[in-house]
């Protein structure tokens, strides 16, 4: 990391499960005393601070009794609900002894990804950063089911980072960064400290564990990484386990740096790239992969399949030959009608579905493209 935390403008910090809460014992009281004193003195020296915190579940299913074993998902609904209200509860008193305020925010999968939503959802965060208080965020778990919730908050605070249009995203995790292999089987694994750009060996790196207290493992923090960097927020993740974790990082304790992509996308593009749910994908030849890293929008003629049942204006990757998403975005038109005009040269629309649509299948405006194509390892 070349700057300081604290020179950073907007900061988004993730805790972990497992840092705040003792499967045994419950919260830990003095770690989270020590964070928040950290938090306060980001805040003095003029950062914004929004804090996305797990544990409600962890909590709550002490609280309960559901100690053991994997919860179905009622039980881990019921543990959520009564595990929120001390997670909040504890932030806003410990927040108050430095005379900060703290506001609970409850998001779904929803108020991120629909447009309607997210900007409500943003608006009331932002008004309050300009409060000054810290916003204390959370997945509605007692009511997100399903394929419609987001499941691990790493994906969920890479969201709210790029939401608000942080500069730094910060997951503490159990563990200090990413390593080239397992640390845990591997006495040879070593840290990675500097990521500039994410490539699928990087990809590869991040294996699948994550404990029973917490959802993600090092391949949810990954996906937040690209989610984070891709739209201009630069992603630490470091350890939280010893007490002033974030003290620590600004005085160089060791941690793996995710660098944000130099030109961050426009506001509705940040949009469109942080959609995690497609509807469809299509595959396209040669000739359009040459166009769109040239930013050019994808034409009917360069299409050679189509998969899904979508509509117009949904989200769709579009996909190389041998199957590799390269991007993703906005269709211009339902999948009965796209299917007519695959292979087609745009001037024949009009005459092939009877009305004159639009000449592009998906606008360069309303597509995002993986940096996966200007990295090298990949070609
Ligand atoms: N939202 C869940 C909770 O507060 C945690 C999800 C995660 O571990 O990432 O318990």
């Amino acid at each position: 990391m070349k700057n300081k935390v604290s020179s950073y403008r907007r900061i988004v910090v993730k805790i972990g499960s497992s840092l705040l809460v003792e499967q045994a014992s419950g919260l830990k009281h003095n770690w989270l005393r020590s964070l928040l004193e950290d938090i306060a003195s980001l805040k003095k020296s003029g950062c914004d601070i929004l804090v996305v915190s797990s544990g409600a579940i962890a909590l709550g299913r002490n609280v309960l009794g559901l100690s053991t074993g994997i919860l179905k998902l009622e039980e881990n609904q019921a543990a959520a609900a009564v595990g929120q209200i001390s997670l909040a509860g504890l932030f806003s008193s410990g927040l108050d002894r430095h005379g900060i305020r703290a506001g609970q925010i409850l998001l779904t999968y929803g108020d991120t990804e629909e447009r309607r939503r997210y900007l409500n959802a943003r608006a009331t965060v932002e008004t309050l950063l300009e409060l000054g208080a810290v916003p204390v965020i959370n997945e509605n778990d007692t009511v997100a089911t399903g394929e419609i919730r987001y499941g691990d908050n790493d994906r969920l605070a890479a969201r709210v980072a790029t939401m608000m249009g942080a500069d730094l995203l910060i997951l503490l995790s159990d563990i200090d960064g990413l390593y080239n292999a397992p640390p845990a089987d591997n006495p040879q694994a070593s840290l990675i400290g500097d990521v500039p750009v994410i490539t699928s060996k990087i990809e590869a790196m991040a294996g699948d564990a994550g404990t029973q207290l917490s959802r993600g493992g090092m391949k949810t923090k990954i996906i937040a990484a690209r989610i984070a960097t891709e739209n201009g927020t630069a992603m630490v993740i470091t350890s939280g386990k010893d007490n002033n974790p974030l003290k620590a990082l600004e005085e160089g304790a060791s941690h793996t740096y995710f660098h944000a992509r130099e030109n961050p996308r426009s506001a509705r593009k940040k949009w469109i790239a942080g959609q995690l749910q497609t509807k469809g994908q299509i595959t396209i030849d040669e000739g359009a992969i040459a166009a769109l890293k040239n930013g050019k929008s994808l034409l009917p003629a360069g299409v050679a399949k189509l998969e899904g049942d979508f509509c117009r204006g949904d989200m769709i990757s579009i996909a190389t030959h041998a199957g590799i998403v390269i991007g993703q975005g906005v269709i211009a038109f339902d999948a009965e009608d796209a299917s007519k005009i695959i292979g087609k040269r745009s001037a024949d629309i009009e005459g092939i579905l009877g009305y004159a649509g639009r000449s592009e299948l998906v606008h360069r405006d309303d597509m995002i493209l993986k940096e996966i194509l200007a990295d090298k390892d990949n070609a």
